[in-house]
C-alpha cells in the first residue's frame, strides 16, 4: 500500500523553496496533494490549426520552432519571439520576461502551446503556455484535453504541478481508502474515493467531472451531518447559561456619548441579544447584515452587557489583521470602564501569549479577542459567558464548537456578511436565531464601481494622486505576493516598486501574508491612524477592515476573485462620509467568467443580490470551478448550490446513526471522522 502521509519533500523535483511553497498552501504530504483540487479548468480538447486561429481567444495548438528570434544584443530579458509553423501556416508566439528560453527552444522542436491569441500586426499567440513534444506524443498534460489551473504562487508553475499532481495521482492514487460504506455508495450510484479524485484532477468530460465532484461533495457533507448529529446527542444536556443584563458599564457607554446615532436595525438586533441573554438557555444568534452595516456595534453593545454580569467575552476575528483592528477599538471603548481587553493570536511571541493566557485563566481578563489560536487546549477561561464569532464564514462549522466546550454553555453570537437562506442556516448550524440588519448607516454615498483596463496606468495614478493630495487613503489589492515567471507585474513586490517610484509623494506601505505579526501589525496601524497614504496588499486585507478615510479600492487582475471577496474588497471603502470608489483593473489574460464578474459588480451592489448572482453565474458555466468555500471549510461542497445533496446527506448520516449509533460497522468512516473533524468533535466532548 502506497504510503500517503509521505511527505512531498521526497518527491522528485520537489526542492526545498517548492516544499516551502506548498507548505504556504497547507501541503504537506502526499495526501494533502491528492486533496489540492484545481481553482477551475480550462478545455483544450480541441487543438486549432495555426490556419484557424482567431484574435481575442485562448486557443491550444501543436506545432514546430520555424525559427526564434534574437533578443536585441545584451539584453536578457525584453520580449523573445518565436515563429511556429504547422504545414504552410505560420504563427508568431511572444514572451516577455522569460530569460531563460532562448536556453530551451530550437528549430524543429515540436511544441504543445496554450495561450491567448492576438492581433498585432500578424497573429502572434502572447506568452503562451508550452511543451516541448517528443516524437510524435502529443498525450501530453498540457493540450488535447481539460487541463486543472491549481490555485498557485510562485515557485510553483501550473505546468509543473500538473505534472507532479499526473505522477502522485499514478503511483499513489490506488492508496486512498473508500471510507464510505460500501452499500450506501451503490445505492447511490456513486464514483469510488480514487476515481473521483483523479477525475477532479484530469476531467474526461464535463457529466464525468460533475459526478466526482458531487461525490466528493457529499463525503464533506455527509461527514459534518454525522459530526452535528453526534454532537447534539451529547450536547443535548449540556448545562445552563449564566444570564446577561446591562447594567452601568452599558448604561454609560451606550447612551448619549456614542459617536453616532444607532440605525433601527441596530437597536433591534441590541435588543434581541438582550432578550435572548437574559436567560439560562444559551442564546444561539445569527447577526446576518451586508458589508459596512455595523455589525461591530451590535457585538460591543453584548460585551458589554456580559461585563456587567461579571463574566468574560470572546471575540474571534478570522484574521490577525482584523482581530488587531478589533482589539484596539474595543480597548479604547471599554478602557473607561475599566474593563481589561487582552489580544491573542498564533503570531506572538511565547511569553506575551504565556501571560495573556495567564490573565484569562484567573479572570482578570474580562474581554479577549483572539484568532484561531483561542481553540487552543491551552487556553482556559475563568468564566466565559459570552462567544461572538466575527466573520463566521471564515471558520468552521464545527470549529465553533470547540471554543464552546470551554465554558459549561456560553450564549453565542455569529456574525456574518454572507447572506445565507434560513433553511440552509437550520442545516448547518442547528437552532439558531436570525438578526438582520438590512440598512447601512445613514449618509453613505454609494461606493462608485468602476472598471478599467490595466493599460490605463496613467488616468489611474492620476485619481490615486487627486485622492492622495485630499488627504485621503487607497488600496491597491493584489493576487499575488510575488510574481509568477512572466508577464506584467500584478504582485504585490513588483507593485510597490513601481508605485514607489512613479508616485514619490505618497507615503506607500505593503502589507502580505508572509510578514511578521509585528510587522502587520505596525503597517496596518498606520494605515488606520492615516500615516499611509497608500496600502499595497493581498486579499489579507478582504474582511472587516474599518478605515473610514480610506476612500479608494484598486483591484487588481479584478477577474482573478470571486464575488463575494471582490464585494468584501469593495466594502472597505465607503465607510465614511465621503464617496468611495472601486476600481477593477481588467487584464489582456482575464477570462470570461473572470469579465463576466467584472460586469456583474458593476450593476450589483447589494451582497445579497450578488450572492444570487453568484449561484447564476456559476451553475451552468463551462467546465465549472470548484471554489474554496465562503460559508464553511468545505473544498468542494456548496451549500447553496448542493442543497439536494445537503439533504441526502442528513438522511444518509440519520439512517446510518440509527442502526449503528456508534458507527462499529462503519471503522474507516470513524477514522475518518476522526482525521477530519476530530478536533472539534473531541473538544465539544463528543468522541
Ligand atoms: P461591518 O458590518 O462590515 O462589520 P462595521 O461594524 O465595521 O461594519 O461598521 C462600518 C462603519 O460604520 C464603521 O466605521 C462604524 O463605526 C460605522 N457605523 C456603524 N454604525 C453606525 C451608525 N449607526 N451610524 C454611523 N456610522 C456607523
Ligand atoms: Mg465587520
Amino acid at each position: 500500500m502506497p504510503d500517503l502521509t509521505l511527505s512531498i519533500r521526497f518527491l522528485r523535483g520537489v526542492g526545498e523553496k517548492r516544499a516551502q511553497a506548498f507548505a504556504r498552501l497547507g501541503i504537506f504530504t502526499v495526501e494533502d496533494l491528492l486533496f489540492f483540487f484545481p481553482r477551475r479548468y480550462e478545455d483544450r480538447r480541441t487543438l486549432t490549426p495555426l490556419g484557424d486561429l482567431r484574435p481575442d481567444t485562448f486557443s491550444a495548438v501543436v506545432a514546430e520552432v520555424a525559427s526564434l528570434s534574437a533578443r536585441p544584443a545584451g539584453y536578457r530579458s525584453g520580449p523573445f519571439s518565436i515563429s511556429l509553423i504547422d504545414g504552410i501556416q505560420t504563427v508568431r508566439a511572444v514572451w516577455f520576461n522569460n530569460p531563460r528560453l532562448e536556453l530551451q527552444l530550437r528549430p524543429g522542436m515540436r511544441l504543445a502551446l496554450y495561450g491567448r491569441v492576438e492581433y498585432r500586426g500578424g497573429l502572434q499567440l502572447t506568452n503562451p503556455e508550452f511543451e516541448v513534444l517528443e516524437g510524435d506524443e502529443v498525450e501530453t498534460a498540457s493540450v488535447g484535453r481539460i487541463v486543472p489551473v491549481y490555485p498557485l504562487a510562485a515557485p510553483l508553475s501550473q505546468r509543473w504541478t500538473r505534472r507532479l499532481v499526473g505522477t502522485v495521482l499514478a503511483s499513489y492514487g490506488g492508496g486512498l481508502t473508500d471510507f464510505l460504506p460500501d452499500s450506501l455508495r451503490r445505492r447511490h450510484g456513486m464514483k469510488t474515493l480514487p476515481d473521483a479524485v483523479r477525475e477532479l484532477h484530469c476531467p474526461e468530460d464535463r457529466n464525468s467531472w460533475l459526478r466526482a465532484r458531487n461525490r466528493l461533495a457529499f463525503d464533506e457533507l455527509f461527514l459534518l451531518q454525522i459530526g452535528l448529529l453526534l454532537r447534539r446527542r451529547t450536547y443535548a444536556a449540556s448545562g445552563y447559561a449564566v444570564p446577561i443584563r446591562p447594567g452601568r458599564k452599558f448604561q454609560a457607554l451606550m447612551g448619549p456619548g456614542l459617536p453616532f446615532v444607532p440605525t433601527g436595525a441596530q437597536r433591534r438586533a441590541v435588543a434581541e441579544i438582550l432578550g435572548d441573554m437574559n436567560s439560562k438557555t444559551p442564546m444561539n444568534r445569527l447577526l446576518q447584515g451586508d458589508v459596512g452595516s455595523g455589525k461591530t456595534f451590535v457585538a460591543s453593545a453584548a460585551i458589554l452587557a456580559a461585563a456587567d454580569s461579571g463574566v468574560q467575552s470572546v471575540f474571534m476575528a478570522p484574521t490577525e489583521i482584523l482581530a488587531q483592528q478589533h482589539y484596539f477599538n474595543l480597548k479604547g471603548m471599554l478602557r473607561s470602564q475599566g474593563i481589561e481587553t487582552v489580544l491573542l493570536t498564533g503570531g506572538q511571541r511565547a511569553a506575551e501569549r504565556r501571560s495573556v493566557e495567564e490573565a484569562i485563566r484567573g479572570g482578570s481578563a474580562q474581554v479577549v479577542v483572539g484568532t484561531h489560536a483561542v481553540f487552543g487546549d491551552e487556553v482556559s477561561f475563568a468564566r466565559l459567558g459570552l462567544v461572538i464569532v466575527d466573520e463566521q464564514h471564515r471558520f468552521g462549522v464545527l470549529q465553533k464548537n470547540s471554543l464552546m466546550a470551554k465554558a459549561s454553555a456560553p450564549h453565542v453570537l455569529v456574525m456574518t456578511a454572507t447572506p445565507i437562506p434560513r433553511t440552509l442556516v437550520l442545516s448547518i448550524y442547528g437552532d439558531l436565531e436570525v438578526s438582520v440588519l438590512g440598512e447601512l448607516p445613514p449618509g453613505r454615498t454609494p461606493i462608485r464601481t468602476v472598471r478599467m483596463s490595466a493599460g490605463m496606468e496613467k488616468t489611474l495614478l492620476d485619481l490615486v494622486r487627486e485622492h492622495i493630495r485630499r488627504g485621503r487613503q487607497v488600496y491597491w489589492v493584489c493576487p499575488l505576493i510575488e510574481d509568477e515567471e512572466q508577464g506584467e507585474p500584478r504582485a504585490v513586490v513588483s507593485r510597490f516598486g513601481r508605485l514607489s517610484s512613479v508616485l514619490p509623494e505618497a507615503r506607500i506601505a505593503m502589507l502580505h501574508g508572509r510578514l511578521s505579526m509585528g510587522e502587520k501589525e505596525n503597517i496596518m496601524r498606520g494605515f488606520s491612524e492615516g500615516k499611509t497614504d497608500l496600502l499595497v496588499a493581498t486579499v489579507v486585507i478582504e474582511v472587516g477592515l474599518d478605515v473610514p478615510n480610506a476612500t479608494v479600492m484598486i483591484v487588481e487582475d479584478a477577474g482573478r476573485f470571486g464575488l463575494a471577496q471582490l464585494h468584501q474588497l469593495r466594502g472597505r471603502v465607503g465607510r465614511g462620509r465621503a464617496e468611495g470608489v472601486c476600481i477593477l483593473l481588467e487584464g489582456r489574460e482575464t477570462s470570461p467568467d473572470g469579465r463576466a464578474r467584472i460586469e456583474t459588480m458593476l450593476r450589483t451592489s447589494s451582497g445579497f443580490d450578488l450572492a444570487e448572482e453568484d449561484l447564476k453565474q456559476r451553475g451552468p458555466g463551462e467546465v465549472c470551478g470548484i471554489r474554496q468555500h465562503g460559508v464553511t471549510d468545505f473544498r468542494v461542497a456548496d451549500l447553496v448550490r448542493d442543497r439536494k445533496l445537503l439533504s441526502l446527506a442528513r438522511d444518509e448520516a440519520r439512517r446510518l446513526l440509527e442502526t449503528d449509533p456508534w458507527l462499529e460497522s462503519a471503522p474507516l468512516l470513524k477514522e475518518e471522522l476522526d482525521k477530519r473533524l476530530g478536533r472539534a468533535l473531541k473538544l465539544a466532548g463528543t468522541a
